[in-house]
């Protein structure tokens, strides 16, 4: 399986840089966990095969170029953009994004070839697929409802934290899971802002390393995701000092495969 945490930010040459603003995840060029980046970063290449989005919540930071995305497309789909969210989810994405104030209801619209956006609502707990995929979601602990994943080709299995703070089913399933490749986990704050993490229900490196105890599998790669870019050299700094083996930071832009 190969991932890519797309970038969202570039420097003056047009080079992407490290600072992750938005967050979307790009699965084997097919399938995106959360639509950030979806339509600033994607190759041309990956625009014509994208058509697949999970929705983890709707917070601005995980959607915010989704609308332009399928804006950008409309012309061209031959099948629609499938949204695949929670029913809550949906719900929310309706009411405050395609709601034709903000943006259009692209769910109401067709092109030459048919409807250009459709919601697929996902079940909790239960397998179901996407794409060449099987997905399993589980709700997490954030401030909107919001969702953890356990991504799977048949082969390798990834998991997804999306945003969090202390959590339960996410490592119930997790540890439920036979075998696990790698975990992308959020850590967004240094640990002096331990009090904002908490109202915001993310994560510090000391909060995650105690959270990480509930982890039963060994071995796998750990990848620490959602790094506020303001303090993304403190936080490292920190997840090092936890010393947990294959704890690592996901660089944006890079593609990784398991
Ligand atoms: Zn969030
Ligand atoms: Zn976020």
């Amino acid at each position: 399986m190969r991932i890519q945490l797309l970038p969202s930010t570039f420097d003056a040459k047009g080079q992407a840089t490290l600072d992750q603003r938005l967050t979307c995840f790009v699965i084997d060029d097919r399938v995106a966990v959360d639509a950030g980046s979806i339509a600033i970063a994607l190759t041309n290449e990956q625009r014509s095969t994208v058509r697949d989005i999970i929705v983890t919540h709707p917070h601005m930071d995980h959607i915010a170029s989704l609308p332009i995305y399928i804006d950008d497309l409309y012309p061209s789909l031959k099948e629609p953009m499938r949204i695949h969210a929670t029913p809550e989810v949906i719900k929310l994405l309706e009411r405050d994004v395609f709601n034709w104030n903000v943006y259009p209801r692209f769910s109401d619209l067709k092109n030459d070839y048919g409807p250009v956006m459709e919601y697929v609502p996902i079940p909790l707990g239960q397998p179901f697929p996407v794409a060449h995929l099987t997905v399993t979601a589980v709700p997490v602990n954030h401030i909107v409802p919001t969702v953890g994943l356990i991504v799977s080709d048949g082969e390798r299995s990834v998991a997804f934290s999306s945003d969090t703070a202390q959590t339960e089913a996410f490592w119930k399933l997790l540890n439920e899971t036979q075998h696990l490749d790698a975990l992308l986990i959020e850590a967004s704050f240094p640990n002096r802002l331990a009090k904002l993490a908490e109202v915001s229900r993310h994560f510090t490196p000391a909060s995650l390393g105690q959270e990480l105890k509930k982890l039963n599998h060994n071995g796998l790669d750990i990848m620490a995701v959602h790094l506020k870019p303001a303090y993304r050299e403190e936080i490292i700094e920190q997840l090092d000092a936890l010393e947990i083996p294959n704890l690592g930071v996901m660089d944006p832009g890079k593609t990784y495969q398991w």
